[in-house]
């Protein structure tokens, strides 16, 4: 029996990297999707037409949408709690980093990771737990960062956001565990998608060195983990951080 047979799960940021992978696995186990993107649109609709066809009796949507938007991300959820009825997952996943040391950092800099990584939680969480209260049922994977568990240099905006990530995971729990709700976190190493494309060779080598298993991680290592948080083989575990990152020491 796949794990998530029949359960309607939001993911966003689907079209690229830890996102499309979380969708990707999500629909071999039986789910409906439906996944957000900002830029991507070729890639985004073009998948979401791949995973129509390889499932065709399950549902894969995608809606271009800025996570950053309160009122938009409002409207989009509205209208998937209309169509699909009843929202069993959500995963909160877009995310960008815009690194560089504090004493030359811009607002912009700092504003733009807070608001994607941390804001687009309030905006996509808060019209779906509403929904969630009343199903009596639900599932929360935040995809926070190791980053926001151990700090690193040149990303105080990036680790800020994303401890804010773990802080609203613990608090998000306990406000809604009596309904049933569970929230996790998820908290990735050094992964392999465009994120750390911009990264440049020393310094990956260097990340390698300081992790055990002495590679950098691939999406398929982190998606299984957020499918079985969003599933029901997972009913007593919430207000959980789980590290995915090969036994790093940052
Ligand atoms: P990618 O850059 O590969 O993909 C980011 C995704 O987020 C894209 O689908 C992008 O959509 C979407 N996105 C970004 N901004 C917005 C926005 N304003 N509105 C809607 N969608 C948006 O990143 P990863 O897959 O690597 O990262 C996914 C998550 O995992 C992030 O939260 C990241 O912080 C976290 N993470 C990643 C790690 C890594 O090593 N890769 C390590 C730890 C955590 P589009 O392209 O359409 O704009």
């Amino acid at each position: 029996m796949s794990i998530l047979a029949n359960k309607n799960i939001f993911v966003t940021g689907g079209s690229r990297g830890i996102g499309k992978a979380i969708v990707r696995t999500a629909m071999e186990e039986g789910a409906n999707i439906a996944f957000t993107y900002l830029n991507s649109e070729e890639e985004a609709l073009a998948f979401a037409e791949e995973m129509s066809s390889r499932y065709p009796s399950q549902r894969c949507l995608a809606r271009r949408c800025d996570v950053t938007d309160t009122e938009a991300m409002e409207k989009t959820i509205k209208e998937l709690i209309t169509d699909f009825k009843q929202i069993d997952g959500l995963v909160n996943n877009a995310g960008i980093t815009r690194d560089m040391v504090l004493a030359r950092m811009s607002r912009e800099q700092w504003d733009s990771v807070i608001n994607t990584n941390l804001g687009s939680m309030f905006n996509a969480t808060k019209p779906l737990v509403l929904q969630m209260v009343k199903q009596r049922t639900g599932s929360i994977v935040n995809i926070s960062s190791v980053a926001g568990v151990y700090g690193n240099s040149g990303q105080s905006n990036y680790a800020a956001a994303k401890a804010g990530m773990i802080g609203f995971t613990k608090a998000l729990s306990a406000e809604v565990a009596p309904y049933n709700i569970r929230v996790n976190a998820v908290a990735p190493g050094y992964i392999q998608t465009d994120m750390i494309g911009v990264l440049d060779h020393d310094t990956l080598n260097y990340m390698r060195d300081r992790i055990n298993m002495r590679r950098l991680g691939t999406v398929d290592d982190v998606a299984p983990l957020v499918c079985f948080l969003i599933s029901d083989k997972s009913l007593y575990i919430t207000a959980q951080v789980v590290q995915v990152d090969g036994g790093i020491t940052l």
